[in-house]
C-alpha cells in the first residue's frame, strides 16, 4: 500500500484517482477483517448530537450517557446535528480515543442553503437557471460548514414536486426533472468539490429516495401512488444525475411507493440505485424512517423493520437505533447474511476514507478557518450575487419598475418588509445567531426618496423553532389605519406580504396556499387608496394570487433569498440589477387546479374535431380555465425579447444523428439584459403517452439593448427518448416538435422526423 500511495505523485490525474480507489478499497478490506460483528453493526448507526459542551467533555446523563457509552463501545458509525468545532471534536474524540479501533465519526448536518451565511431557500435559487451561481453558493455552503467540524450535508434535496401545498417545495428545485437533474449535478459538485479530501468540501446527499415530492394532496409524510412512468421519467431522473455526478449519499424517504415503504423498497435501493445505476456510495435513512416500516404495517416489530431495511439496501440507521440492537441476532440467527452488513460497512469506511478522516479526524476542526470563513464578505458577496438572480418578476404594466430613485415619496407596508429572521427561510439550523438584511434596510440604502414604512398587518409566528407550529391567521387589523394613511400620500406603494420562512419546509404543509392571515385584506384596502402598488412576494412555495395578478400593476417573487435579502430586492426595486429569473414551478389560480404543471399530457379529447392544438385539452373544469396563473419557464425583464429565426440543420435525422437547434434572440429594450433561452421538445406518437413538452435545454444569455445573439442548442438520443414503463430508456423513431422561447409557452416552434430502419 505505501508504494502504491507514493508512486501515484508521479501519475496522470485519472491514473491517481483509479489507484487512490484501489487503495482504498484495500485499506476498507483490511480494516473489515479485523473488526467484529458488533463494530460492524455500530458503523451502520447513527445518533443525533444535542450534546452540552460547556464543560471540557460533553456533559453526560440520560440519554447522552448511553451515547457515550455507545461512542466508547465502537457502537456509533455517524452523528449529526452536532454543532461547532468544540462539540465535533469532543465526540471524535471519544471514538478515536477511547474506541478498540478508534475509527472517526462522519459528522452529518442540514446544510442546505448555507450554513451561517444564508442563501436562497433551493427553490428561489432554482428560479436564476443559473448553474454556476447555484453551484457557487453550495460551493460557500460548504466552505463554511466544513470549518465548523462538518464533513457532510444532507442536501441536495431533489424531489420533483407538482403540488405547492407540500412545505418542502422550498427545499427543490421545482417541478422539472430536467433543470432538476442539472441543479442537482450542480449542487453535489459545489458541495463535494473536485477533492473530497480537501478540508474545505463536504460529502453530498441527494434525497429523499424516491418520490415523497408526491405524496398525496401534497399532505406532508403522506403516502405516494405514482405510475411507472411518473417514477421513471419524472422522479428518478435527478437521483441519477447527482449518481452521475458522483454523489456520496443518498437519502431514502418518509413515503411508501406504490405499497412498498422507500427504507424498506429493495426495488428502489438495490434494483435501481445500487444496481443498475451502479451506486457506491451509502444509503442512510431518513430519520427513523427504519423504525416506521412498522407504523407503516409493513413490518412487525423492530427486528422485522431491521431486517427489511437492511435487506432493501439502508445502509446507515438514522436515529431508530435499531440496527444497533437487533441487527447482531438477525446475523446470527441466519436471517441476515454478514456479507450485506459487510457491504454496507464497506461503503461508509470508503466515504470515511475519501473524505481524509483516517488521515486527521479533526482535520475538519478548525477555529481559525471557522473564525476567517464563516460570514466573510466574500460568502456575503456570493450569496448576494446568487439572490438578485433568483428573483423573478412577474408583473410589471406601465413601467411601474424600477422605481425612480429620487423625489419620491414611497409608503413600504407589510411586517415581512421589516423582517430579519423570515427572509432567511426554513432549513437554517446553524443559524439561529444570523440574521438577514431587511428590505426595509435594504431600501434605506436609497436615500433620494422619502421612505415610509408602516407595517400594516402582523404574519406573526408562534416560534420559529423548527418543530412548533407557526400561527398562521392573525386577525389583527388595527395596523391598517396607519399604512392607508401612508399609502394616501405615496406616489408608489411597495407592499412586502407573503409567508414567513417558517410557513414552508418540512411539517409545513397547507391547504390554503393564498396570503395568509389579513394580508389580502391589507392588499385591498390599500389598493382602495392607492393603485400604484409594487407587490413583492416572500414565500417558499408558488401562492395563488389571482386578484393580484388581475389588479397590482407590479409583482415580483422574492421568495426568501437569505442573509442578503433586502440588498438583492432593493437592487432590483431600484433598477441597479434587471431581473432575469424565471419560475421553476408553476402558479396555480386557484388550489383546485392543483396538480397544474407544464409537462402534462394531452389526453383524449381534443378541443374540436380539427386538432390538436398543444395546451387547448379539453380535459377541463367548468369554472376555471386550463392555464395556470404563472407558467413554468415564466418571468419578465426591464427589457424585451424577441425570438426569431428557429431553424433546424435538417428536417430528418437518423436515430444516432444530432439535431442541430439555432434561435436568434434579440434584446428589443432600451436596457441590457438577460433571458433564459429554454427549448423544449414534443414527441408527438410514441409507445408510451408524452407529455405536451419537455424541456431539453436552456441556455443564460446577455444582450445589450439593440443586440442580437444566435443560441444553438443540440437534441441527441439520451434528450429525444424517455423511459418506458418497464424503466427501459429508449428512443423511438417518430415525429417531434421543438419550441424554443422564454417560457414554457414558447410559441416558435418547428416539426422534425426521426427516422430509424426498423419499423416500429
Ligand atoms: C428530514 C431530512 C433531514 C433529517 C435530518 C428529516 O426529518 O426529512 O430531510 O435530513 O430529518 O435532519
Amino acid at each position: 500500500v505505501f508504494t502504491l500511495m507514493n508512486c501515484t505523485n508521479t501519475l496522470s490525474n485519472e491514473t491517481n484517482v483509479s489507484l487512490q480507489t484501489d487503495i482504498i478499497r484495500i485499506k476498507v478490506d483490511s480494516l473489515l477483517k479485523i473488526m467484529t460483528l458488533k463494530e460492524k453493526i455500530g458503523q451502520m448507526n447513527q445518533y443525533n448530537g444535542f450534546w452540552d459542551v460547556t464543560g471540557p467533555a460533553p456533559t453526560r446523563g440520560g440519554d447522552a450517557e448511553k451515547k457515550y457509552n455507545d461512542l466508547k463501545n465502537g457502537l456509533v458509525g455517524s452523528m449529526l446535528t452536532v454543532r461547532g468545532v468544540k462539540e465535533v471534536r469532543a465526540v471524535q474524540k471519544i471514538v478515536v480515543e477511547e474506541s478498540r479501533l478508534g475509527i472517526p465519526l462522519i459528522i452529518g448536518f442540514d446544510v442546505v442553503h448555507g450554513y451561517k451565511t444564508l442563501s436562497p431557500i433551493p427553490l428561489a435559487e432554482a428560479a436564476s437557471w443559473d448553474l454556476e451561481a447555484i453551484k457557487k453558493s453550495a460551493q460557500v455552503a460548504a466552505t463554511e460548514a466544513s470549518a465548523s467540524g462538518i464533513n457532510w450535508t444532507f442536501a441536495p434535496m431533489v424531489d420533483i414536486s407538482r403540488d405547492p401545498r407540500w412545505g418542502r417545495v422550498m427545499e427543490g428545485a421545482g417541478e422539472d426533472p430536467f433543470l432538476g437533474s442539472k441543479i442537482a449535478k450542480a449542487r453535489v459538485e459545489g458541495f463535494q468539490g473536485t477533492d473530497l479530501s480537501a478540508s474545505n468540501t463536504i460529502a453530498a446527499c441527494a434525497k429523499h429516495f424516491a418520490g415523497y415530492g408526491f405524496s398525496e394532496a401534497g399532505k406532508e409524510y403522506n403516502t405516494v401512488d405514482i405510475g411507472t412512468s411518473t417514477l421513471h421519467n419524472i422522479v428518478l431522473p435527478p437521483f441519477k444525475a447527482a449518481v452521475d455526478s458522483d454523489v456520496k449519499t443518498i437519502m431514502n424517504s418518509f413515503n411508501d411507493l406504490n405499497g412498498v415503504p422507500a427504507t424498506g423498497n429493495a426495488y428502489l435501493q438495490r434494483d435501481i440505485l445500487k444496481g443498475k445505476w451502479g451506486f457506491e456510495g451509502f444509503v442512510v435513512s431518513d430519520w427513523a424512517s427504519i423504525k416506521e416500516l412498522v407504523v407503516w404495517g409493513y413490518a412487525k416489530n423492530n427486528k422485522d423493520a431491521a431486517k427489511l431495511a437492511v435487506l432493501a439496501g439502508s445502509d446507515l440507521d438514522m436515529e431508530s437505533h435499531i440496527y444497533v440492537s437487533e441487527l447482531e441476532n438477525l446475523v446470527n440467527e441466519g436471517h441476515v447474511d454478514e456479507k450485506i452488513i459487510d457491504d454496507a460497512v464497506q461503503r461508509i469506511l470508503t466515504v470515511k476514507y475519501e473524505l481524509g478522516l483516517f488521515d486527521d479526524p479533526y482535520r475538519y476542526c478548525d477555529e481559525t478557518r471557522e473564525k476567517e470563513v464563516i460570514n466573510s464578505q466574500a460568502n456575503h458577496e456570493a450569496v448576494l450575487d446568487v439572490a438578485k438572480k433568483s428573483i423573478v418578476l412577474l408583473k410589471n404594466e406601465n413601467q411601474i419598475l424600477p422605481l425612480k430613485k429620487e423625489g419620491q415619496t414611497i409608503a413600504l407596508i407589510g411586517a415581512l418588509a421589516e423582517e430579519k429572521n423570515s427572509p432567511l427561510g426554513s432549513w437554517r439550523i446553524a443559524s439561529k445567531d444570523s440574521t438577514a438584511v431587511s428590505v426595509l434596510e435594504g431600501m434605506q440604502q436609497y436615500t433620494g426618496n422619502n421612505l415610509i414604512y408602516k407595517k400594516g398587518a402582523d404574519v406573526s409566528v408562534g416560534s420559529t423553532s423548527f418543530i412548533n407550529e407557526v400561527k398562521i391567521n392573525t386577525k389583527d387589523k388595527s395596523g391598517f389605519k396607519e399604512a392607508i394613511k401612508a399609502a394616501k400620500k405615496a406616489d408608489v406603494v411597495v407592499m412586502v406580504l407573503g409567508e414567513h420562512g417558517f410557513q414552508s419546509g418540512e411539517a409545513r404543509s397547507r391547504t390554503d396556499i393564498g396570503l395568509p392571515g389579513v394580508q389580502q385584506e391589507l392588499l385591498e384596502a390599500i389598493h382602495k387608496v392607492n393603485k400604484q402598488i409594487v407587490l413583492v412576494l416572500n414565500n417558499g412555495r408558488p401562492l395563488t394570487i389571482n386578484w393580484a395578478s388581475e389588479n397590482i400593476p407590479a409583482i415580483v417573487e422574492a421568495w426568501q433569498l437569505g442573509s442578503q435579502t433586502g440588498h438583492a430586492v432593493a437592487q432590483v426595486l431600484y433598477g441597479d440589477y434587471n431581473p432575469s429569473g424565471k419560475l421553476p414551478m408553476t402558479f396555480p389560480r386557484n388550489i383546485g387546479q392543483i396538480p397544474i404543471y407544464y409537462n402534462h399530457k394531452n389526453t383524449g379529447r381534443p378541443e374540436n374535431e380539427s386538432g390538436t392544438p398543444d395546451f387547448v385539452f379539453w380535459t377541463h373544469y367548468s369554472d376555471v380555465e386550463n392555464t395556470p396563473l404563472y407558467p413554468f419557464g415564466y418571468g419578465l425583464s426591464y427589457t424585451s425579447f424577441e425570438y426569431k429565426n428557429l431553424n433546424l440543420n435538417k428536417q430528418s435525422f437518423q436515430i444516432n444523428e444530432d439535431v442541430h437547434v439555432s434561435v436568434d434572440i434579440t434584446n428589443t429594450g432600451d436596457l441590457k439584459g438577460k433571458e433564459v433561452v429554454q427549448l423544449y421538445i414534443r414527441d408527438l406518437v410514441a409507445s408510451v403517452t408524452r407529455p405536451v413538452r419537455e424541456l431539453k435545454g436552456f441556455e443564460l444569455v446577455e444582450l445589450e439593448a439593440g443586440e442580437t445573439k444566435t443560441v444553438n442548442f443540440t437534441l441527441n438520443k439520451n434528450l429525444l427518448g424517455f423511459y418506458d414503463n418497464n424503466g427501459n430508456f429508449i428512443v423511438e423513431p417518430g415525429d417531434f416538435k421543438v419550441f424554443v422561447g422564454g417560457s414554457s409557452y414558447a410559441d416558435l416552434s418547428k416539426s422534425f422526423k426521426v427516422a430509424n430502419n426498423l419499423p416500429r
